[in-house]
């Protein structure tokens, strides 16, 4: 077999393989998007996603073991498969040397693969439990496996890009190049996306838990793809952070939400405050808080009604920077937010240090609670803390009564979650602002 040609479709939600399945082929991705994921005790842990020109399930047809992930395509996707007989051939006619580093490379790759999945399940236990060090010693560990499993991974893609057999068609040759294509594509494509207009801004209502209301919303971003899927954010932010699209797509952003609170406001006359998530490529931007104060300004929003989100590892990556434009951004009269409070370090001194309005607390504390004991009482030391330093609290990712119940119980005040409503369009979420309680959905 000396080429490669016939391509192959699938349909979005549609599995190219899955956890467990023998490994025949591998696949390059020619059109669409494929998200990783591995299964861990009935959870679904995202690994990647990939895109055009990217190749997945090597693995499997190098050692011919059963395949350690699930493949599955995101949008309707084309792959050309690349089959074990065509890799084994290749494999066969190699040098010697090359083929035993080969099998070297790749033993070592599977025993970090496996060390990486027992770290995710070890930080999914001690989210349960979060004891301050226990948190920092696995996030420190999963680090520590996610770089060596990284360095694997570029050795073997050098190993096997070096084009030193055959005259064929250099599938593996050809990936080094299909590499730097594959980061200008995607740059490109979110930058036509963005030139387009195809991102939509959704929102998900925050409840006061005391009554049921809507006092205000978060905007979250959706990439509406020409496939007609909505794309989410966890699968384009961080490749718009690290092309620097972020600023324009952070801006165009800024721009949709504070309109939406100044028709909120304006039109309806309604008092609800709106979130907007930054991420920290927006912070490096040294016109972020003049444009931002300008934006709430043109827009006609109330600046005291638009709140904005920011990560732990915001302030962590860059704490001189963060809290000088933090205070800058307070002083436009906008407020903040911490959020996913209790997914970082968690460390209580940035509480005091930065001038938050706002404490979220992740999901992983309020899915906690019903099983952990030391979870409720984080919570409730959390919630004291945050009221006695003046800041109110929402609690994220509430998915029944019970949670909805604890929670308002420990005074928390606020929540967002699926219970309440799942992330909607403006018009849905007017739409729900004009009952006098949030119909509740669980
Ligand atoms: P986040 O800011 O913490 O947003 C909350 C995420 O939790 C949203 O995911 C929301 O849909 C999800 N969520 C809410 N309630 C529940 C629940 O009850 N159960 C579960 N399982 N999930 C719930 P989404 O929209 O996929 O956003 C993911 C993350 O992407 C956001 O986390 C935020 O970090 C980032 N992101 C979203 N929009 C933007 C944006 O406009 N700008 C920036 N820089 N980042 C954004
Ligand atoms: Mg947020
Ligand atoms: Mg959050």
């Amino acid at each position: 077999m000396d080429s490669i040609e016939l391509q192959t479709s699938f349909d979005t939600d549609e599995y190219i393989f899955r956890e467990g399945d023998p490994g025949d082929c591998a696949y390059i991705i020619e059109s669409g998007m494929v998200e990783i994921s591995l299964n861990k005790e009935g959870r679904k842990l995202v690994v990647a996603t990939l895109t055009k020109g990217d190749i997945l399930g090597e693995m499997a047809i190098i050692d011919r073991l059963a395949r350690t992930a699930s493949a599955v395509a995101i949008v309707p996707t084309v792959v050309t498969p690349i089959p074990l007989d065509y890799v084994s051939q290749k494999i066969e006619q190699s040098d010697p040397t090359v083929r035993m580093f080969l099998r070297l490379a790749m033993a070592r790759y599977r025993d970090l693969n496996a060390r990486l999945g027992q770290v995710f399940e070890g930080l999914s236990v001690a989210q349960d439990m979060t004891p301050d060090d226990t948190y920092a010693s696995t996030t420190m560990e999963l680090k520590s496996v996610v770089s060596q499993f990284t360095e694997m991974q570029k050795r073997i893609d050098s190993a096997v890009t070096k084009p030193s057999y055959d005259s064929g068609v250099s599938v593996f040759g050809e990936k080094t190049l299909r590499d730097t294509k594959i980061l200008v594509t995607e740059e490109k494509l979110l930058k036509s996306a963005l030139k387009k207009m195809e991102f939509r801004l959704y929102y998900q209502p925050i409840i006061e838990l005391s009554s049921n209301r809507i006092v205000g919303g978060e905007a979250l971003v959706r990439w509406n793809h020409p496939s007609g899927k909505l794309v989410s954010p966890s699968h384009f932010i961080a490749r718009a952070e690290s092309c620097g699209l972020i600023v324009d797509l952070g801006y165009w952003i800024a721009e949709a939400a504070c309109s939406f609170q100044g028709r909120l406001c304006n039109d309806l006359q309604r008092d609800i405050f709106i979130t907007i998530n930054l991420s920290s490529k927006q912070f490096e931007d040294k016109f972020l808080v003049p444009s931002l104060a300008d934006i709430m300004d043109r827009t006609g929003a109330r600046r005291e009604q638009i709140k904005f989100e920011i990560t732990e590892s915001l302030l962590m990556d860059n704490p001189e920077l963060a809290t000088q434009m933090l205070h800058q951004l307070k002083e436009t009269g906008a407020k903040l937010a911490i959020d996913d409070f209790g997914t970082g370090y968690s460390s209580f001194s940035y509480l005091h240090r930065f001038p938050f309005d706002t404490l979220k607390i992740d999901r992983v504390f309020v899915s906690a609670m019903s099983r952990s004991e030391k979870s409720n009482q984080i919570v409730k030391s959390l919630v004291n803390l945050s009221h006695d330093l003046g800041m109110d609290v929402v609690a994220e990712g509430i998915e029944s009564g019970k949670e909805a119940e604890l929670m308002h119980k420990y005074k928390t005040g606020f929540g967002q979650g699926f219970y309440f409503s799942k992330p909607v369009t403006e018009t849905e979420f007017v739409r729900l602002l004009q009952r006098p309680k949030i119909e509740l959905a669980g």
